[in-house]
């Protein structure tokens, strides 16, 4: 007989409370590492979902009120619950997303608390402020940044607690409410997190979540009661998101997929670049949007860079999850398994592309994880523009270095591409450096770095990479909408229908 999963069921989570979902339907959760279940988790039924948002649009007429610093205080008492139970937080995201417990426990929670406090600091420190403007000696305009209401997040699998804070937190900072929806992938951090914003004391109904598929997520964004949605996934997924949204004129924030160039200049460090190229490609298991999956490489550096690079690929190390010295997991999902291990196939079959670390197999793990969703960190190298390998957003450890003569033709190859996410440069000429970031199509670019995202740095993609940006200041005006006033005091309407 089969064993219960170790984990208790994951209800959906609305009024301040956690709550069975009308339609007694479930799905399970499971371990990527050695594909065993850890939770059943209920699947909200149209009406759960009807009542999540009610209970969100009920919560919005004094959420919305209630004075900034009194909402910054609720939200940066949930900061601290979360940095609190950091530990016990990550070894849950580990187990249901594969990320090594190395990489969950020190970025995780800590990145998605830090923007929780960052937007709490900021509305309760006046950053929502409009603008006033004399006119006249007896008129001025002020403005003001009001909350737009009911709003709803979706959650991709890759960064799960961190994406579901990266919306939240400005969301509820600016006076809004949501309905949140974790990926089905990676759904046991939501009811832990809007467990923590009660206990911090978010009132009733301020966040909900709810379960389930992309048939929840499209009911979400359909739904005539929802001002805004925000979006993390695939592009293609996006633009369903974003059509159906545009229905109602709701608002959108889409942060999507990317397919990012990594440029090493002639001059660059060469351990750095080294040391870029593998972070661009091999952090998370490569399931970072911001990877920078095309490496492109000077022809002259081609043999120290090779070698010294596959003389490093020994410290990525798969293994047991919660070793410290693992710092490589298995893949999110046999679906995405699947997927990942069908590209490598195509880049060695169809692209004929020249494989220089890795490929097709497993890596070696212990023997109780061989069921588990592995695959072996992979180099191509020699790539062509035209491979598709190249051209396409595997979101899995697989590098494909591009050689190049010149810089211009460098910078022309790495922004051939419908997708804008993320960019970078390695050189050791700084002026250079600028003016290379100035000609990158993307938005979110590096120089001698890669993947740092902190709190305070807006990030969001140009092109079919993303609308609007998340984070730093200029992430809250995501969730606000703009109201002017004109005053005159001279109690007199300027009017043309007067008596000549
Ligand atoms: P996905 O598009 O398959 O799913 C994302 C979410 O959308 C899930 O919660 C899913 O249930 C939901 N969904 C599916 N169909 C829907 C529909 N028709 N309407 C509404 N919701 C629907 O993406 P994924 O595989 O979970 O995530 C990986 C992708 O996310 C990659 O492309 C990656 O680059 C991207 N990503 C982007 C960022 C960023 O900040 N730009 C961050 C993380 C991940």
């Amino acid at each position: 007989m089969a064993s219960s999963p170790p984990f208790p069921s994951r209800l959906l989570y609305y009024d301040g409370k956690p709550r069975p979902a009308s339609s007694g339907k479930t799905f399970q959760t499971v371990n990527p590492a050695d594909a065993t279940p850890l939770a059943d988790v209920h699947i909200a039924s149209h009406s759960d979902i009807d009542a999540a948002i009610a209970s969100a649009d009920r919560a919005f007429a004094s959420w919305s009120q209630t004075p900034p610093i009194v909402r910054a205080r609720i939200l940066q008492r949930a900061a601290a619950i979360l940095r609190e139970r950091n530990d016990d937080i990550a070894r849950v995201e580990t187990l249901d997303s594969g990320k090594a417990y190395s990489e969950t426990s020190v970025v995780d929670v800590v990145t998605g608390a830090d923007v929780l406090e960052y937007y709490a600091n900021l509305v309760g420190g006046g950053g929502l402020n409009g603008e006033t403007t004399q006119l006249r000696e007896d008129a001025w305009v002020y403005t003001k940044k009001a909350p737009l209401g009911v709003c709803v997040g979706i959650g991709a699998w890759n960064y799960p607690i961190q994406i579901a804070l990266w919306k939240s937190a400005p969301c509820l900072a600016a006076g809004n409410t949501m309905v949140y929806k974790p990926s089905e992938f990676t759904p046991l951090h939501a009811q832990t997190l809007a467990e923590i914003y009660t206990e911090a004391g978010l009132p009733d109904g301020v966040f909900n979540v709810v379960n389930g598929a992309g048939d929840v997520g499209a009911y979400l964004t359909s739904h005539p009661l929802v001002a805004k949605v925000s979006f993390t996934g695939q592009v293609a997924t996006g633009m369903k998101v974003a059509g159906s949204a545009a229905g109602n004129m709701k608002y959108v924030t889409m942060e999507l997929g990317g397919k990012s160039p990594l440029l090493i200049l002639p001059d660059a460090e060469l351990e750095n670049a080294v040391d870029g190229a593998m972070m661009a490609n091999f952090y998370s298991t490569g399931q970072v949007c911001t990877n920078g999956t095309r490496v492109f490489v000077p022809a002259s550096m081609r043999p120290a860079f090779e070698k010294r690079l596959v003389e490093k690929m020994q410290y990525v190390r798969p293994g047991s999850l919660f070793d410290p010295a693992t710092n490589f997991g298995p893949l999110s999902s046999k679906i995405h398994l699947d997927k990942v291990t069908s590209y490598i196939r195509h880049g060695l079959e169809v692209d004929k592309a020249k494989l220089l670390y890795g490929g097709l197999g497993k890596p070696n793990v212990p023997k109780d994880l061989e069921n588990g969703y592995w695959v072996q960190p992979t180099i191509f190298t020699d790539c062509t523009d035209d491979m598709r390998i190249v051209k396409e957003e595997i979101f899995g450890p697989v590098m494909s270095i591009l050689y190049y003569q010149t810089i211009e033709e460098a910078v022309h190859r790495a922004n051939n591409t419908e997708l804008g996410l993320a960019a970078g440069v390695f050189t050791r000429d700084i002026n250079l450096a600028h003016r290379i970031i100035d000609q990158l199509q993307a938005g979110i670019t590096w120089v001698n770095s890669w993947g740092e995202s902190p709190a305070e740095m807006p990030v969001g993609g140009w092109k079919k990479s993303g609308v609007g940006v998340e984070n730093g200041r200029k992430g809250i005006e995501a969730w606000v909408r703009n109201k002017s006033t004109l005053v005159d005091m001279n109690g007199a309407v300027a009017t043309v229908f007067a008596k000549l």
